[in-house]
């Protein structure tokens, strides 16, 4: 039971940003929100239904006949507005990204940034893209699509939905947002921005509710043309198979099991707490997470040295202090479920090089677990295969370029993957052979211009620069006589 000064701290959300207002939810249905730090109630918020979702849809149809019409110009100006008051509450989106879902204040401010620089970012693609081009008597425009429906994920929920929303208002869409259900605070927040933006009614609405009301009433929308979703592969399936019924354009940003491949040539003392620190960002509940590391087998004593060594930089602990480097699980069933893969990692024959099953000492209250790195992995141990969405590493060896290629590509995912070594041509070529949407080499490199997305399972489609943009276009073609 909350005593008498949490029920004063206890946050209470009964809004969802519709046609430029905030108003009373429709949906009745009450969630608590956990701060997984250390398991107290820290608010309680009114989910949007089904009918609230219908009404943000209708705000924005009304909102695409003229929005739909707009200059490069009119776009690019709501974009450099968008980055103005995203940047003003960076620390206000920062600190509800800390308390309601434990992320690092490094990690969150980082990522917060981002939220406010990918609005320039789009604005800069857009004035690059032509949007007519033409031969003979033929011209082709780039139309926007209509109502675009995003979808977005708890583990970076303002990111995405900056990214989202600044690619589809480049486009000429307007949008309907569906944040995670989890992520109520740093919602509010930034619909707050959307507020001070002052931009046209219906542009921008949010209906927070669960996935599979709010998030299924978007796919099944007739009125809704196209859904651009970050998530789990299952729940991206989903969409996909609803979405044929109305023809859905869509966009699929889903899971990751990103191999990184460190040559023999590599320079340990750089590589290695890189390779922590891109296994471990976001506390390892990051879909880019460089998860399977590749050493060549003359090398992994010294790797296991060197990981042993570099691991002290990575501590978990609370998440608001600046040297933490692994904030605690979103929930307790993200705790249990990294558990049941440590546990299984075990039981399939890996060894634990560092952390294992449990809490870290002295984090018993708040969904911590231990920043873990196994040896003796085969790729096919399931530790290896499926992803965790939680700080394990899993160390596996090779023989030679060739075998860690192969290892590298063996799975069912293609989103990210890493190379290092010191000769800059031999790790460019590894690179070219890698089947994944990015790779960076030497580094946990990023470029909101670059295409973003996946090969095979990691998705369909890519986000950011001139390729998010056009995820949100249809082109047609005058022909005259
Ligand atoms: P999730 O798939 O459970 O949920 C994502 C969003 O989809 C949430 O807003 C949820 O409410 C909504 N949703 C659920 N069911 C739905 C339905 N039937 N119809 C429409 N929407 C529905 O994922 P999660 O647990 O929130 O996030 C973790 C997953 O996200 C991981 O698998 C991770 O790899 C993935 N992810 C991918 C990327 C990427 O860019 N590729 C980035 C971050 C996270």
């Amino acid at each position: 039971m909350a005593t008498m000064t949490e029920k004063e701290t206890i946050k209470t959300l009964t809004t969802h940003y519709i046609d430029g207002a905030f108003v009373e939810s429709h949906g009745r249905e009450v969630m608590d929100i956990i701060n997984p730090t250390n398991g107290q109630l820290i608010a309680r918020v009114t989910l949007a239904d089904e009918e609230d979702a219908r009404r943000a849809i209708a705000a924005a149809k009304r909102a695409f006949a003229s929005f739909g019409r707009t200059t490069k110009e009119e776009r690019a100006k709501i974009l450099r507005r968008l980055h103005e008051v995203v940047s003003a509450h960076i620390d206000d989106l920062t600190a509800a990204m800390v308390e309601e879902y434990g992320g690092t204040i490094a990690f969150s401010r980082l990522l917060m940034e981002g939220a406010s620089n990918v609005f320039l970012s789009a604005e800069k693609a857009l004035q690059e893209l032509p949007l007519t081009r033409s031969w003979g008597k033929t011209t082709v425009t780039l139309e926007p699509v209509g109502v675009a429906g995003l979808i977005t994920p708890w583990n970076a929920n303002s990111f995405f939905l900056s990214a989202k929303l600044a690619s589809a208002v480049a486009a000429g869409c307007t949008t309907v947002i569906k944040p995670s259900e989890l992520s109520p605070l740093q919602t509010r927040v930034w619909s707050e921005c959307l507020q001070e933006a002052e931009l046209p009614n219906g542009l921008c609405n949010v209906v927070a509710g669960r996935g599979d009301v709010v998030g299924a009433e978007l796919v099944r929308s007739p009125d809704v043309a196209k859904i651009s979703f970050t998530g789990s592969v299952a729940v991206g399936q989903t969409i996909m198979r609803d979405g044929a019924a109305t023809m859905k354009r869509v966009t699929l940003e889903l899971g990751g099991k990103s191999p990184n491949v460190l040559l023999d040539d590599a320079d340990l003392d750089q590589a290695i707490p890189t390779a922590l620190a891109i296994a471990f960002m976001n506390s390892g509940q990051a879909c880019v997470a460089g998860t399977r590391l590749l050493v060549p087998r003359t090398r992994l004593d010294e790797v296991k040295r060197a990981i042993l060594d570099a691991i002290r930089a990575f501590p978990a602990g609370d998440p608001a202090d600046p040297k933490t480097a692994v904030g605690p699980m979103v929930s307790q069933k993200q705790y249990e479920r990294v558990q049941s893969y440590i546990r299984k990692g075990i039981e399939e024959g890996a060894e634990v090089l560092v952390g294992g099953e449990g809490h870290p000492k002295g984090l018993e209250a708040g969904y911590f677990v231990k920043p873990t790195v196994f040896v003796n992995v085969k790729n096919e141990m399931t530790i290896a295969r499926e992803e965790i969405f939680g700080p394990v590493l899993c160390i596996i060896t090779y023989e030679n370029d060739e075998d860690a290629i192969r290892i590298a590509n063996d799975t069912t995912y293609g989103l990210h993957a890493y190379v290092s070594g010191t000769n800059v041509q031999r790790a460019r070529r590894v690179a070219s052979r890698l089947l994944a949407g990015r790779v960076a080499i030497n580094g946990m490199l990023d470029d909101q211009q670059a295409p973003f997305g996946g090969f095979k399972y990691s998705g369909v489609g890519r986000e950011f620069g001139t390729f998010g943009i056009e995820a949100f276009l249809e082109p047609r073609a005058i022909l005259e006589s």
